[in-house]
């Protein structure tokens, strides 16, 4: 995952693999070092007949740091120049031996990806700019154009990450003619002469992209108004299979270019950035299912984290659909006309285009019984907005400007941030049961733990069950699985926390390259346990111990993984310390980014948290704790590398600092390598001590014994076991049930009676129930296959592994089981996952 986060829940599988890098590696191939997009405005209509989703989109821009004069062609990467769009790079650089910046140049060429303008102008020339033909990729392995600015002659060519849209138009706005705008262009005189206008233009753009946080609202105004200006001249375009190239005659220079261009596009049916499916009462229903091309077969867009930008959302949709989107206000619907409605949303908070989500179906409001417990009515809401607006100057923050939460000690004070719960009908009373409560507890865990909620709201949604992680987040909405919603709220309130826990990691402080997933997942990971520890009230040693469950859990997990995963994918900086490079354009590749195992691995969480883990041992959780705090507020707002992490928990700990601890030494033991790191080998060692898991071995040693006796009196008459087994936590089920079917002993089928009846199996929690459905199939207990049939329908966010192990066994039922499963889910199932269940069912 890149941009919105998911938590994957797959247990380990292999396949083998080769890794390709043509096929694997994700290109990003916005020149963001030429034009750096900084607004987004989105107006679009869906259509569920068609399945397309068609408008406009409008995108604001600024030069970016190569079209500023001065900016040295000898430069490294645009993050390395000391301008305004450089703000949210991570932090001053740490000093960790890296090679010498020259080493760059001996990449393969497929790592700088570029676009090639030569040979593309002759094509449009030809095709006329009405021409949405797909073309061949203006991708180019060839490193000699990667350079655009440099071939002098050639004009300006934007390049936007594109995929699977028909676009249907390319025009320059023109934002002079809104009136009321002259106030954007002190420092311009109006003229007719073009060039002066076409400096104007830029001129607005660049005052209004520019205006203090505290004007926010008169910005989003103008943006909007702005959007809606006419065109003055359309713009030479084409597509290829990563991108949309867009130029103007005679334009050389990003400076020169319009800073403000509209495209009117469709979304292709197939396209992948959404998923049109039903919902679990069959009504139709949209979503971003968290791609590994994120949006750009939803919207054209800048891919590269560094394009922080904000948005502003309008959807028209029949009147039965309710519209969720990434947006801080809560979109009340205008009625447009008799069955049409429109749905308007925005952000402030300039973020990645990557984790922009949206959600359209016949959702229902999940609320409680009674109305007078919901206290945060929209007044209080926009009460608080106003609070904020007192607070936008000065302040400490690093980032870019914008009414941030972290000044306002209204919103810094606010344990539970407002939120919604939205289901499909028939779920709804079961969520009303489960997620309602758990909500205000988790968030104000995370407020206890962390401090301010980076976002100011919050949406959860229960999405269709093809949906093939656990969770998802995205700036104010939550994506959960049914899969969370049976078996008690161990499963549910862990899965919160984690995806509330991405606010912080994830989404206010990304990633600066996506290959270091690690940051935001290992994050979560870790900062779940810590968050339903305090969400539960846990006294210290209760938390301590299931935590250290935990730990064994994921640790068994990490240990499969690593033996059936190519070496390569367990690395959790495979770009080691050329991470964080872009190509002088702003382009570059996401190793493995789209490789189908990948998908499925979680060594990146469970690495990572190992590390975090590991770190918090040393140091002491409190003082630990206390740090991640400091770190939030230093960097939110932000990109960021490991090493901003490291160095800067290393300098905040200075006893830490030594021959043990050092940057060099983690970044070499955990980051860089394949493998189970050394430390953590060593502290798998003491898990077994834990009193949970003491108590699951004492329990399986029980059963084993059950089974014993079960079998040598199976022809005997039956006399009831007296054994009294313990009450277990659904953590130490799921330790007891992997122990179990570790056993190479077959468990009769009185003994898989017992445990089922003793547990209450088929009612625990999806984890459990995994388990349970291995067992069954281990074991071929045939009179519950119904179950895994169940699981591989309605769970299907953790099923896959099951089709592997129905195949293995080379029986004819269970294999036809297989078959029949697939059948029934394979259309709804997501690409990667349908993927995936073929090659195991072939
Ligand atoms: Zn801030």
């Amino acid at each position: 995952m890149t941009g919105n986060l998911q938590s994957g829940c797959l247990a380990n599988w292999s396949m083998e693999t080769m890794l390709d890098p043509a096929k694997d590696d994700l290109p990003l191939m916005a020149n963001t070092c030429h034009m750096l997009v900084k607004h987004y405005e989105l107006d679009l209509d869906v259509d569920f007949k068609s399945q397309v989703i068609e408008g406009t989109i409008v995108l604001f821009f600024e030069p970016g740091s190569k079209s500023k004069k001065g900016a040295s062609a000898l430069e490294g990467t645009c993050l390395s120049q000391s301008d305004e769009t450089c703000k949210i790079r991570a932090s001053e650089p740490c000093h960790i031996p890296v090679t010498n910046v020259s080493a760059r140049s001996s990449k393969t060429g497929y790592n700088d990806f570029a676009v090639c303008a030569k040979g593309e102008k002759d094509t449009s020339d030809k095709n006329g700019n009405h021409s949405n033909g797909e073309q061949a990729s203006g991708i180019s392995s060839s490193k000699n154009c990667c350079d655009i600015e440099n071939h002098g002659s050639e004009d300006f060519l934007l390049v936007l990450d594109c995929c699977d849209l028909s676009v249907l138009k390319v025009e320059e706005v023109d934002v002079a003619a809104v009136p009321g705008i002259e106030k954007f262009t002190r420092s311009a005189k109006l003229t007719d002469a073009s060039e002066e206008l076409r400096n104007l233009r830029n001129q607005i753009v660049h005052e209004l992209v520019t205006l203090p946080a505290d004007r926010w609202r008169e910005q989003l105004y103008y943006y909007t108004r702005c959007s809606q200006a006419p065109g003055c001249g359309e713009l030479l375009f084409s597509t290829g299979t990563w991108s949309l190239e867009i130029r103007k005659a005679e334009i050389k220079a990003p400076r020169e270019f319009p800073h403000a261009i509209r495209i009117w596009y469709k979304t292709k049916p197939q396209g992948r950035s959404v998923t049109w499916t039903t919902d679990q009462s069959s009504r139709p229903c949209v979503y971003t299912v968290g791609s590994p091309i994120n949006n750009r077969a939803l919207f054209p867009c800048q891919e590269p984290p560094v394009a922080m930008s904000t948005w502003q959302t309008t959807v028209r949709t029949p009147s039965c659909f309710v519209v969720l989107t990434s947006g801080e206000n809560t979109a009340e619907p205008a009625q447009l006309q008799e069955g049409l409605l429109s749905w308007y949303y925005y952000v402030t908070m300039p973020m990645p285009a990557s984790t922009f989500t949206i959600a359209i179906g016949s959702w229902t409001e999940v609320k409680k019984q009674s109305c007078t417990a919901d206290i945060w009515t929209n007044k209080e809401f926009s009460f608080l907005l106003s609070k904020a607006d007192l607070r936008l100057i000065g302040g400490s923050c690093g980032h870019v400007e914008y009414p941030c939460r972290f000044q306002n000690p209204a919103a810094s004070s606010q344990l539970v941030i407002p939120h919604r719960v939205f289901a499909p009908l028939c779920l709804r009373d079961r969520c009303a049961e489960i997620i309602l409560e758990l909500i205000p507890q988790c968030l104000s865990a995370a407020h206890a733990t962390l401090g301010t909620h980076p976002f100011s709201r919050l949406d959860v949604l229960i999405v269709p069950s093809n949906f093939s992680s656990l969770g998802m987040a995205s700036p104010h909405i939550i994506f959960l699985s049914q899969s969370v919603l049976t078996g008690g709220s161990h499963l549910c309130g862990t899965r919160l926390c984690h995806e509330i826990a991405h606010a912080w990691f994830g989404l206010a402080i990304g990633a600066r390259d996506w290959t270091e997933e690690w940051i935001s997942e290992g994050f979560a990971t870790y900062l779940e346990d810590v968050f339903w520890a305090v969400a539960q009230q846990l006294p210290h040693d209760e938390a301590r111990e299931q935590q250290e469950l935990k730990a064994l859990l994921r640790w068994r997990r990490l240990r499969d993984e690593v033996q059936n995963s190519e070496e390569e994918l367990q690395v959790l900086r495979p770009n080691k310390e050329n991470t964080g490079e872009l190509s002088e354009s702003g382009t570059c590749t996401i190793k493995h980014g789209l490789n189908a195992e990948k998908i499925f691995m979680q060594v990146h969480y469970l690495k990572g948290y190992f590390l975090l883990r590991f770190l918090a041992r040393r140091i002491g959780d409190t003082t630990y704790l206390e740090f991640l705090r400091k770190f939030v507020q230093k960097f939110h707002g932000q990109l960021i590398l490991s090493q901003d992490f490291l160095c800067m928990l290393l300098e905040d700990i200075p006893e830490q600092k030594g021959f043990v601890l050092s940057v060099e030494n983690i970044i070499e033991t955990w980051l860089d390598t394949s493998g189970i790191p050394k430390p953590l080998l060593e502290e798998s060692r003491t898990w077994d001590h834990c009193r949970l898991v003491q108590q699951v071995n004492h329990e399986v040693t029980k059963w084993i014994q059950v089974n014993q006796r079960a079998r040598k009196r199976s022809k005997r008459k039956r006399r009831q076991d007296e054994v009294a087994f313990q009450k277990l936590l659904p953590d130490q089920l799921v330790l007891l049930l992997e122990c179990l079917l570790e056993e190479k002993t077959t468990l009769c089928l009185r003994t898989l009676q017992c445990l089922e009846k003793t547990y209450h199996l088929g009612e625990q929690d999806a984890e459990v129930r995994h388990r349970w459905c291995e067992l069954i199939i281990k074991h071929k207990y045939t009179t519950r296959y119904a179950e895994v049939e169940t699981f591989l329908r309605e769970d299907q966010a953790m099923g896959v592994y099951l089709y592997g192990e129905l195949m293995v066994n080379e029986d004819a039922k269970q294999q036809e089981l297989a078959y029949k499963c697939f059948a029934a889910t394979q259309t709804q199932m997501d690409v990667s996952s349908a993927k995936v269940v073929a090659e195991m069912l072939l």
